[in-house]
């Protein structure tokens, strides 16, 4: 059997071994281990990357929007209403796209036996 491609299953959010376990215990808890082929999750730790690249992505996908919708010529409600709109498409897109953009690091990382450096005296 072929092994998975890393990015794949972590698009799915699943084991980057097995591609079948699930890697989350809720929304972004990381389980201890697969419940399939018992890989172990702990020896890895994706940080902040996760969340640095997912703003980054929503920042340019939704940063010029908010410059220029004041330039629209609306009335005020309607600019505080696209405003809203605007806001809340951008923290939809984020939630929605955070668990499987942590799983693929994740995945990468752990594919990769990617460490700390260690240096010798
Ligand atoms: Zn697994």
């Amino acid at each position: 059997m072929a092994k998975p491609s890393p990015v794949i299953t972590g698009l799915r959010c699943r084991c980057y071994k097995c591609g079948e376990g699930k890697v989350f215990d809720g929304y972004l808890k990381l389980k201890p281990a697969c419940e399939v082929c018992g890989e172990d999750y702990a020896k890895s730790d994706t940080g902040d990357g996760p969340a640095f690249f997912v703003m980054f992505l929503a920042l340019i996908l939704f940063g010029p929007f908010f410059f220029l919708l004041p330039l629209a010529p609306w009335p005020m409600w309607g600019l505080v209403t696209g405003f809203i709109v605007l806001a809340v498409v951008m923290l939809a897109f984020i939630f929605w796209i955070l668990p499987p953009f942590k799983a693929v690091l994740l995945n990468l990382q752990l594919a990769n036996k990617a460490a700390p450096a260690e240096f010798e005296d």
